[in-house]
């Protein structure tokens, strides 16, 4: 039963639910989704818990140089699996069991004592899951220039760190030529989705897998791809990139690593290009990936190129300006997939695994 200092709590939150920034000094109960703590194999939404966090005072102290923030929009991606591992060698440490949960989101500042940001200002960078945040990393966070003919939600997706990620992967390590034959893996996703529209933009052939049939029809109906299959239909796919690439692969721009990778190593023209991006077939297997067709390499002189987004930040205002710009002429397009609530967050991420999410997957926490 809900005591009167609970009530008090929920009347400040309900309200400030509508006020956003008039909450300054109010105290809240804060709904966080906590870690529990370091897993083997797949995600499962009880490695995360939804709880009613200790109140949070709305306010940063001075001299704290923090800010309190609002969370609208939060990020689910794929690489949030590594951060679930107790394993301190990669490029992001461990998150912390017991703590809310790290990522990318778009938030409002409810107070400040970072001269670089104001109350009501909107920003995107690393926030935590959860309704409110205080955040001392400030210098993760970027002010949103609000536009209205672009969604706040695609700061955590096209503007944000996936679409910078095919935006870099693309244009910086692909090397493009215009007529090139271009394949990309888990291509409806965050990333994929438009990296397979900067390819036609630029003249290339462009072929994306995706593992349903309406993931399909949106490849090639919606996002404009030349063609596009169910790789969870193919029993060879080998064979299967053959069927699309009669005269090979001229870049393969990997989502998904293991067997696809193989394959299209296997049917890569001379010269070819591979932009690794990612490995999500492999993020949750504890066997090796074994590769058969490595001789290709050779015998077709091919570049094989793994990239982090994060080396390329300053490339950020011109991508932002490109991809502005881009999208409000119409040439690009971005697919979106929005889940309702906090509460929704553990299992839209544990569908990234499986395929759930039918474009970027991001978790609307509040309205503005
Ligand atoms: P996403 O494609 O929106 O979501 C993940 C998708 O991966 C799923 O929808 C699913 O689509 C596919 N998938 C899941 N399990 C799979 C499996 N076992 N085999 C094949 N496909 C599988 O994710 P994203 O944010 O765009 O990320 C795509 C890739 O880019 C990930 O590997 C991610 O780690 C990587 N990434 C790298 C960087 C970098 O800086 N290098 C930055 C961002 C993202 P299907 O229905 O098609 O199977």
């Amino acid at each position: 039963m809900m005591s009167n200092h609970d009530e008090q709590f929920e009347a400040t939150h309900t309200e400030g639910s509508k006020m956003g920034i008039d909450l300054v000094g109010k105290t809240v109960k804060n709904k966080q989704i906590i870690f529990k703590g370091y897993i083997d194999g797949s995600p499962m939404e009880n490695d995360m818990e939804l709880k009613l966090g200790d109140g949070l005072k709305l306010e940063v102290p001075k001299g704290s140089n923090a800010i309190v923030v609002k969370n609208l929009y939060l990020s689910c991606d794929p690489y949030m699996r590594g951060r679930m591992l107790d394993f301190r060698g990669s490029y992001i440490p461990p998150f912390t069991p017991g703590s809310a949960i790290e990522g990318f989101g778009v938030s409002k500042v409810v107070d400040s004592d970072d001269p670089n940001f104001k109350r009501g200002d909107l920003v995107s960078g690393i926030t935590n899951w959860e309704e409110y945040s205080l955040i001392h990393k400030t210098d993760q966070l970027r002010k949103i220039e609000q536009d209205d003919g672009i969604p706040l939600s695609y700061h955590v997706g096209l503007l944000g760190m996936p679409g910078f990620t095919a935006y870099v992967g693309f244009y910086e390590v692909c090397d493009p030529k215009k007529g090139d034959y271009v394949y990309v893996s888990a291509a409806s996703g965050a990333v994929g989705q438009l990296v397979g529209q900067l390819a036609k933009l630029h003249g290339c052939y462009v072929v994306g897998s995706a593992g349903t049939s309406k993931k399909v029809e949106l490849l090639k109906d919606k996002l404009g791809f030349d063609e596009a299959f169910n790789y969870k239909e193919e029993l060879d796919l080998d064979a299967a990139l053959m069927r699309y690439f009669p005269e090979g692969i001229d870049i393969y721009f990997d989502n998904v690593g293991g067997a696809m990778l193989d394959a299209a190593l296997a049917n890569m023209r001379i010269h070819g290009r591979v932009a690794v991006c990612g490995m999500v077939s492999q993020t949750n297997r504890t066997d090796t990936q074994t590769f058969l067709n490595m001789f290709s390499v050779i015998s077709k002189r091919v570049t094989i190129k793994g990239f982090l987004q994060s080396d390329f930040v300053h490339l950020y205002a011109r991508f932002l300006e490109d991809i502005t710009g881009w999208y409000k002429q119409r040439k690009i397009v971005y697919i979106e997939d929005m889940n309702n609530g906090l509460e929704s967050a553990p299992a839209a991420f544990v569908g990234l695994f499986s395929g759930k999410n039918v474009g970027k997957q991001v978790i609307c926490v509040a309205s503005e």
